[in-house]
């Protein structure tokens, strides 16, 4: 047995603890016997790893996992302050151990709001971090992050490298080529290609922003001719300074994040012009996918496709998308959906609480095509390597023949 299928077959282990004697739990069950099957079968007439990105639920907050075909790693922040900073810590380390990494190679913190570092005190204690990246110092005083910044963070980069980012950095990942974009208000001059007139700049409209979402680090990838962006939470207004008068970044096939979804962000300037294939939003139940976002990303041209971390209370029946599109519901769920799209809550005290999504929970992982496995993108389920079932009649969406298009190109990817 090779050593993907020995890994593969190390999932049932712990799964099959988790399953109790219910007609769906066994279905879910019968479901992983297939799958684990079928990985099998792949694992040994295709032993090429590529690239995976894991989109993992953090309820409306951020964590995403990218993998290089080598191994190399890096996460992009570590979902939410307690009290959901041990389910959140909880679901990251599930992706992990799914990817089989053993350490974090590179850490971004994108900025000091506790739905992107919250869950970094619960996590570094369950796998070794090498490397820490933020922006530099928190610019938007507030009593979690600078009790964070004061007294768990030095002592988490103590024993590590800690590089704050700067436009034009490189972070090493074998084959997958990562630049560092946006840091600190900072911005990149242009990606290699890029920098040509933006059309959607002269209908730009401005938004608000607080002080610390446009500091975040972003990123833009390239493997073989496959691109992916993720700006963190950068608002419309950097949107603005970003891709106007001239387009810095070019085009991506998949953008990620959209920073969770929210009207603050995802101006046309950005959206339309980076001219994405498909966009993945880590939204939360009552957290982003308002109209105004959900208006943008459908009208956004050669768009074949938004998925959605969650079914979020805010699109109402107008904008959301399809279920089939969303990885997550709540834990009691309703009957009927909402018709009219709800206001996002103020924040701060007296806000009553969102949906409880404490229970089981599904990451959308862009993943390798086969011709016997030929979901691109998959529903995974928490801890376990069971396709969420209804999920397996999902459209299938094109980040597989992006890949094999690239790699037919001849690229080593
Ligand atoms: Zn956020």
């Amino acid at each position: 047995m090779n050593t993907r299928a020995a890994k593969v077959l190390a999932i049932l282990g712990p799964y099959r603890s988790l399953v109790r004697t219910t007609l769906m739990r066994a279905t879910l069950m019968l479901m992983t016997a297939v799958a684990l099957s079928a990985s099998v079968t792949i694992a040994q007439s295709q032993p090429a790893k590529m690239f995976d990105v894991y989109v993992i639920d953090v309820e409306g907050g951020n964590a995403t996992l990218f993998v290089s075909p080598s191994g190399e790693s890096l996460l992009m922040d570590t979902g939410n302050v307690p009290p959901g900073a041990v389910r959140d810590a909880g679901r990251i380390m599930a992706a992990v151990k799914d990817a089989g990494l053993k350490q974090i190679d590179h850490l971004i913190i994108t900025h000091w709001h506790g739905d992107h570092f919250g869950g970094l005190a619960e996590l570094a204690p369950q796998i070794p971090v090498r490397e820490f990246i933020d922006h530099g110092p928190n610019v938007q005083p507030g009593q979690a992050a600078d009790d964070f910044l004061q007294k768990m963070y030095p002592q988490l980069i103590a024993d590590a490298k800690h590089t704050v980012a700067k436009p034009g950095d490189k972070i090493r990942m074998g084959s997958v080529d990562v630049t560092v974009v946006t840091s600190a208000g900072e911005l990149i001059k242009a990606m290699p290609g890029a920098g040509g007139p933006n059309s959607y700049c002269a209908n730009f409209k401005p938004g608000e922003n607080n002080a610390e979402d446009p500091q975040s680090v972003g990123i833009f990838i390239t493997y073989g001719k496959f691109r992916t962006a993720h700006l963190g939470d950068l608002t419309k207004n950097k949107e603005f300074e970003l891709m106007c008068p001239n387009n810095r970044l070019g085009s991506v096939d998949v953008l990620l994040g959209l920073h969770h979804g929210q009207a603050s962000s995802n101006s046309p300037v950005l959206v339309h012009a980076l001219h994405p294939r498909v966009a993945i939003m880590n939204d939360g139940t009552r957290k982003g996918g308002e109209p105004e976002t959900m208006q943008t990303v459908h009208s956004s041209p050669g768009l074949e496709d938004l998925w959605q971390l969650h079914f979020s209370l805010l699109s109402g029946q107008e904008y959301t998308q399809p279920g089939m599109f969303i990885a997550n519901t709540v834990d009691d769920p309703q009957p009927a959906m909402p018709i009219a799209p709800l206001p996002p809550p103020q924040a701060g005290p007296g806000t009553p609480p969102p949906p409880a999504h404490n229970g089981t929970a599904y990451w959308i992982k862009l993943a390798r095509l086969t011709k016997k496995h030929p979901e691109p993108i998959k529903f995974l389920s928490h801890g376990a390597n069971a396709p969420r079932p209804i999920k397996r009649h999902c459209r299938r969406v094109a980040i597989g023949s992006m890949m094999r298009e690239s790699r037919r190109a001849g690229d080593q990817v």
